[in-house]
């Protein structure tokens, strides 16, 4: 059932390690699976993704965030031909290289990490499953297919891209690794591209409804945008007890689901438009086209402005900024602590490996980036002696 542009799991381009195939899973599921079963995949549950993880139970974590977009991608996936099952592994572990506290705590590791080569939340996803997931006797990492990194590494400086050339193996077809797209200025793979897409499309629509469910913002404040209002109008004039105060719950999902569906279909549209018009019958003509998988221009525009709207209205709301301040001083303080006391990380047995070859500073912000929310405040309240949230 798949389309000649899409990737076979019968021909990837392989592991880092090579391995023999599984008697009944594909290479893709196989590499969803070993997500799935990862520590970091598990940690998610406890990361922030705009609301910090502690403040309700009902907000969507790291965790939720990313099933949402493997069944927004997968069910994509499934329409345009693609396969699904690297949709789905890719989406699962697009966000395992996030730090506690959402963007907070990456901005701050980063500043941390400055004179010592940076940190970027994209890089680190990829490390994390490359390197710092410890389960197999002979290797490093889950030794994911070359597909499955190529989409978990969504983009990357060039700098960054030829540092991960020098360690990436010789892959049979002599086509470089996972950097190699960056310096070659070729795209990834449709399944890869789709992920992308599907990341931004959850995260429209549930940054809304959890914005709207915390009371950080109303309904009619969403209703500025455009996109948005025009769903919410036409939800309540099909169904006009929706207006009613008891129904506004009701009508902020149909709204929702109306706007999402809009975007999941002006996509496939725009999609296979775009593969048509570039004659993209195959991998190597996706890898040499522009940007395959997107919306149409005037549903670009629109999903701008809701971004907009959503930076400004919540992502920027005082009562977020004011615990993402504290969250950057959580990240930080701890980052100085284990920096200056290394010992302090092997308290708890996790992943510190004193005979590691990475320097002091990666190892700490590995460690850091690593820590679900709950954990890092822990930490930074019995290596400081201050708790920043009550
Ligand atoms: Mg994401």
């Amino acid at each position: 059932m798949l389309a000649p542009y899409a990737c076979d799991p019968a021909r990837s381009r392989g592991r880092r390690y090579p391995q023999n195939p599984a008697p009944t899973r594909t290479e893709f599921q196989r590499d969803r699976d070993r997500i799935v079963h990862s520590s970091a995949f598990r940690r998610l549950v406890y990361k922030t993704q705009v609301f910090l993880n502690h403040e309700g139970d009902l907000f969507r974590t790291r965790m939720t965030h990313s099933l949402e977009v493997a069944q927004l991608g997968r069910s994509m996936a499934r329409t345009l031909g693609l396969n699904e099952d690297l949709v789905e592994a890719i989406a699962l572990a697009h966000d395992v290289g996030h730090t506690p506290f959402g963007h907070a705590g990456q901005d701050a590791l980063n500043d941390c990490m400055r004179d010592f080569g940076g940190f970027e939340h994209n890089l680190q996803s990829l490390r994390v499953v490359d390197v710092l997931e410890q389960r197999y006797p002979d290797y490093e990492g889950l030794n994911l297919c070359f597909e499955t990194r190529e989409g978990i590494l969504k983009h990357c400086s060039l700098a960054n891209a030829r540092a991960l050339e020098a360690h990436e193996p010789m892959f049979a077809d002599g086509a470089g690794g996972v950097g190699a797209r960056f310096l070659l200025r070729q795209q990834p793979s449709l399944e890869a591209q789709l992920c992308n897409l599907a990341d931004e499309i959850a995260y429209n629509a549930h940054d809304i409804d959890d914005g709207v469910r915390s009371g950080l913002i109303t309904l009619e404040q969403v209703c500025e945008v455009p996109l948005f209002a025009r769903f919410c109008d036409e939800a309540a004039t099909e169904h006009p007890h929706l207006r009613a105060n008891a129904s506004r719950k009701r009508w902020l999902y149909e709204a929702i689901r109306r706007m999402l569906s809009a975007q999941v279909y002006d996509l496939m549209e725009a999609t296979r438009t775009a593969i048509s018009a570039h004659h993209a019958q195959d991998l190597c003509a996706v890898r040499a086209a522009p940007p395959l998988v997107g919306f149409s221009q005037p549903m670009v525009g629109e999903a701008r402005a809701l971004k907009a709207f959503l930076l400004r209205a919540l992502y920027r709301h005082p009562q977020v900024v004011e615990k993402m301040d504290a969250a950057r001083t959580v990240v930080a303080e701890l980052f100085a602590a284990y920096a200056h006391k290394p010992q302090e990380m092997a308290a708890h047995g996790l992943a510190f490996e004193a005979a590691s070859p990475d320097s002091l500073p990666r190892r700490v912000a590995d460690y850091v980036a690593g820590m679900t929310d709950r954990f890092a405040l822990r930490e930074h309240e019995r290596l400081t002696g201050r708790r920043l949230f009550a």
